[in-house]
């Protein structure tokens, strides 16, 4: 991995890139905190075959920062999960529950691991067994797991079976993004699309132009971009591309968003989606289109494909879908980006709802969960435009890092240190 890639190095710079920005109050040893995880756990599985051999994975949790509340964040099954992805995806976290204004810290797990190789039983196995290792560090005012990339309401389901299960109680809050029946939360599965859109239509709103008629690509049409692809569509926007990881489609005069959602679950990929035409990923994220929404995931653009991206607005659906060379060619062409750390914050912040209902045992319609999203979005954006124009600052990023570094650090200085 190139330091480009590195995304630890990354969050790291964009830290760095922030502070500078802040008052010269905030002091610098506190930031050095600011950029390190509190802990990471490393654990070895060893699970059942159903062919009767054993295999082992490697899995991560990294507990980056809890002054502001427990550490909360997703799993993701992939097999590209490493050390310091996982430490970067709980930095992420971290920034996104302050820039929102949720009383959480950060956290993320990973498996090593291509779910598609292994059966349904196998996966549930791996998965208690990660859940029995996280089981000490996790509870509902300790760290809260969720779903990520490869993993769903199944896997969340498992994981707070066993902890109850080896608890001896009844712990719902333990885990989010629960199916409805077993404590899960309405809205939460579109969330983190829901926050994309929100995000898009504020955007528009802020810079003066029309999003009905606006051209979209969205390139990743999982959870988040599938969402956010038919969300912008019902705002009146036009989504002429959509990609996975076998390809892209393009359609200039508009794809219907649920008809391709439709085609992807019977055939499992976008591509060949009769009267578009096959595009590479590539070609989507270089479309000449208002928006661009990167929905898959980190490093999917670099500075040099920044250089040939035409799209005159970014909203980040996927978290750090841009490397920081990436950000700087597209400032430095006047392209609007809105961070990942405030555009998919929709999924925290709906699971934040979900773990709100578990504790008070009373479940909310999905009008009021969609309602106090949205409030909790808007909020954000507005406090984000007023930080880049009051402090003068070059980007969205900046000012939502600036915004959440500030409400980390007065937290952590209100705590004091132990010992
Ligand atoms: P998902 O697994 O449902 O979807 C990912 C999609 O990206 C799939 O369609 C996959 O085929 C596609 N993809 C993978 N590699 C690709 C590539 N190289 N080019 C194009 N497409 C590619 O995952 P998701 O939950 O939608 O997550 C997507 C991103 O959103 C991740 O960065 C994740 O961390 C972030 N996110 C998700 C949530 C959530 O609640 N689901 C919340 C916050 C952030």
């Amino acid at each position: 991995m190139d330091s480009e890639e590195n995304p630890f190095e990354n969050l790291q710079e964009q830290i760095d890139d922030a502070a500078s920005f802040l008052p010269a109050d905030v002091n610098a040893d506190v930031i050095t905190r600011l950029k390190h995880p509190e802990r990471v756990l490393e654990a070895n599985l060893t699970v059942d075959m159903d062919d009767g051999s054993l295999e082992t994975f490697t899995a991560y949790r990294s507990q980056f920062n809890g002054d502001r509340g427990p550490y909360k964040g997703g799993v993701r099954y992939h097999p590209g999960v490493s050390r310091d992805e996982v430490k970067a995806l709980s930095g992420w976290m971290v920034y996104k529950c302050a820039v929102v204004d949720i009383p959480y810290g950060g956290a993320k797990g990973g498996i090593v691991v291509d779910p598609s190789e292994y059966s349904a039983d196998e996966l549930e196995r791996l998965t208690r067994s990660f859940a029995e290792e996280l089981r000490p560090l996790v509870g509902e005012d300790r760290d809260i797991p969720a779903p990520d990339v490869n993993t769903g309401q199944r896997e969340m389901n498992w994981i707070k079976n066993t902890y109850e299960t080896l608890e001896h109680t009844t712990e719902p809050g333990v885990v989010t993004g629960k199916a409805i029946e077993n404590g899960g939360s309405e809205g939460r599965v579109e969330a983190t699309g829901r926050s994309v859109m929100l995000a898009a239509r504020e955007l528009f709103d802020h810079l003066g132009t029309d999003v009905e008629g606006a051209t979209v690509a969205v390139q990743g049409f999982g959870n988040a971009g599938s969402v956010a692809a038919t969300l912008i569509d019902d705002l009146g926007a036009t989504v002429v591309a959509v990609s996975d990881s076998s390809g892209g489609i393009h359609d200039p005069d508009g794809l219907d968003p649920e008809a391709v959602k439709g085609f992807k679950n019977e055939t499992g990929t976008v591509s060949d989606y009769e009267g578009s035409e096959n595009i590479t990923n590539e070609e989507l994220l270089t479309l000449d289109v208002d928006l661009l929404v990167p929905a898959a995931l980190e490093n999917a653009v670099d500075g040099d494909l920044a250089a040939d991206v035409q799209a005159d607005a970014v909203v980040e659906a996927a978290n750090g879908p841009l490397t920081p060379d990436a950000d700087d060619v597209l400032q430095e062409r006047g392209v609007t980006v809105v961070p990942d750390i405030l555009a998919n914050a929709g999924g925290v912040t709906v699971s934040y709802f979900e773990w709100v209902q578990n504790r008070q045992r009373f479940y909310w319609s999905e009008d009021r969960v969609n309602d106090e999203l949205e409030t909790v979005i808007v909020d954000a954006f507005d406090d984000l435009v007023e930080a880049k124009e009051t402090l003068d600052l070059p980007s969205f990023r900046i000012a939502a890092y600036v915004v959440a570094i500030r409400r980390v650090v007065d937290a952590y200085t209100g705590n004091g240190n132990w010992p």
